[in-house]
């Protein structure tokens, strides 16, 4: 979400300034930090950063600092008081009025904040998606209405607000059109989509399409040949959903569903919404229709009075689901949420120990489902040069997995085959069949 975002927010001072986007700060007019505080490292990480460029403007006395993301949203004018010299704050839903902002900033002489909800009108803003790679993200919500005790996403992003599903569509059109084939529609619960139907008006017609259904006419969209979506909420995987699994070959084979932790006590306490056996009933029919599935998650660990016998149900849930990847992490307590009250008395120590278990587990796990496809061949998508060999290309397989391996720079946006040949930590080697 936030690449897209910080992505949106180059397009947006293009199509305005004709900016260029640079890797060296001290070429730059105009440097932004597109922040996040999910997290209490994430959001201290911003002054630190701040501090670093602070003395380009010595020299620039007409650069621009900006601060957007949900720490701006957050702390507001704060930012402005904490380091006076950043011209202006402005959240994820204001980002399209980053060229007003500007403006004002230069005639006023005075640092703009504006970090205020404007529903969805943000997309109506945005300049048409450009792309040039064979793969595109495409946010079709924002925000969250389901106030996890952890959580701090609510009250920085705003409610759950979908696009409407005309909007989606021609943007889909419009990227399919410039040779784009895989999509990643995006959203903090992507699955809560409900995008209006701006011109039906038969009575019985529903006004509102949800994700199962843009899936399915997405996948009629000639050109888009995969389809992902990301971030799902277990409460909102749908039966019409799991369905589109068995309908829709375009689909992806993978899935992050975050479940952040296997005790139902924890869970409860998280305000999730769900019970470990829910969860593994939804995978289960998940698989029931895709069985090569692959399924990643979120897990928070260190939750306020988490007992080792609640991190073992966490490793149990583990051992029974099979998880492709994870992205977890300690708990951080967050200002103005519901859990930051909560005591906890459990050492920082266990608590990391616990993480460390936790991570192996999943690492082993994935590692052997990777060497079980060395010999296999895979279609990929190839994004792009190789992070580690640049002389070599990187392809995204079907089920989210990173394949390395030697090729033409030309095949950049194409589907390739390659056949696996070795599992490494974290991506597969392979070598080109073709094209
Ligand atoms: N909406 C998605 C869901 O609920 O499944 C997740 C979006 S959330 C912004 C991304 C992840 O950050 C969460 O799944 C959670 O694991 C982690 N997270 C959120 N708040 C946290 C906190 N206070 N401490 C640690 N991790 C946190
Ligand atoms: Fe945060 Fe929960 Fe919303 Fe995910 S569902 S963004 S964890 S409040």
């Amino acid at each position: 979400m936030n690449e897209y975002d910080s992505a949106k927010m180059a397009d947006v001072l293009a199509a305005a300034y004709g900016t260029e986007t640079t890797d060296r700060p001290e070429d730059a007019d105009i440097i932004l930090f597109n922040t996040c505080s999910v997290r209490e490292n994430a959001q201290e990480r911003v002054f630190h950063h701040l501090g670093r460029v602070r003395h380009l403007k010595d020299s620039k006395p007409d650069l621009l600092i900006g601060v957007g993301g949900c720490v701006a949203s957050q702390e507001g004018a704060t930012i402005v008081k904490r380091a006076a010299y950043v011209d202006v704050v402005f959240g994820p839903q204001t980002l399209h009025r980053l060229p007003q902002l500007i403006a004002l900033r230069r005639a006023s002489g005075a640092s703009q904040v504006d970090v205020s909800f404007p529903a969805i009108e943000k997309f109506d803003h945005l300049p048409q998606a450009r792309t040039e790679a064979g793969s595109a993200f495409v946010s079709i919500m924002e925000g969250c209405s389901k106030f996890c005790s952890f959580c701090i996403v609510p009250y920085t992003r705003g409610e759950e607000v979908s696009r409407p599903i005309a909007d989606v569509l021609a943007e889909v059109a419009g990227l399919a059109a410039q040779g784009v084939k895989e999509i990643t529609l995006l959203g903090q619960n992507v699955n809560a989509y409900a995008g209006k139907f701006s011109d039906l008006d038969t009575p019985d017609a529903p006004d509102h399409a949800d994700l199962a259904f843009l899936i399915e006419t997405l996948a009629e969209m000639p050109g888009i040949a995969r389809i992902r979506y990301t971030t799902s909420h277990p409460r909102e995987m749908t039966q019409r959903l799991i369905d589109v699994y068995a309908r829709v070959p375009k689909l992806v084979s993978h899935l992050h569903l975050p479940v952040q932790a296997g005790a139902d006590r924890v869970l409860a306490a998280m305000k999730r919404g769900y019970t470990a056996l829910e969860y593994k009933s939804l995978v289960r029919k998940l698989k029931a229709v895709r069985p090569d599935l692959s399924i990643s998650s979120d897990f928070i660990v260190g939750f306020p009075g988490e007992t080792d016998e609640d991190f073992e149900a966490t490793l149990r849930l583990i051992d029974e689901i099979g998880f492709s990847d994870s992205y977890s992490f300690l708990y951080s307590p967050r200002p103005g949420t519901r859990a930051a009250e909560l005591p906890d008395d459990t050492p920082a120590a266990i608590k990391e120990a616990r993480l460390a278990r936790l991570q192996e587990k999943i690492e082993a796990q994935d590692y052997s489902a990777r060497r079980k496809l060395i010999g296999k061949v895979e279609r990929v998508l190839v994004e792009g040069p190789a992070k580690k060999d640049p002389g070599e290309l990187a392809g995204r397989t079907d089920s989210n997995r990173i394949v390395n391996f030697p090729g033409p720079g030309h095949l950049i946006g194409a589907y390739a085959d390659v056949r696996i040949s070795a599992a490494m930590p974290h991506t597969l080697r392979g070598e080109l069949l073709g094209a």
